[in-house]
């Protein structure tokens, strides 16, 4: 999953793990944002599940 950091516009990639966690945790709360942590400046970038669910693998996940 590529993501553009919101602090410093550099964009970077999420592993399958982080993929996993963020799977998990959107199935349990849908209202919640993940923090995603940017490689170069450290800063925060919020996903939300609607974010998320834009890749239709991912959005198949969520329905697992
Ligand atoms: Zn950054």
């Amino acid at each position: 999953m590529q993501i553009k950091c919101s602090s410093c516009s550099i964009p970077f990639s999420m592993n399958k793990e982080e993929i996993a966690k963020m799977a998990a945790l959107f199935k349990e709360n849908p209202t919640v944002h993940y923090d995603a942590h940017c490689p170069k400046c450290r800063k925060a970038t919020k996903i939300t599940k609607r974010q998320f669910a834009l890749n239709p693998i991912y959005k198949k996940m969520l329905e697992e």
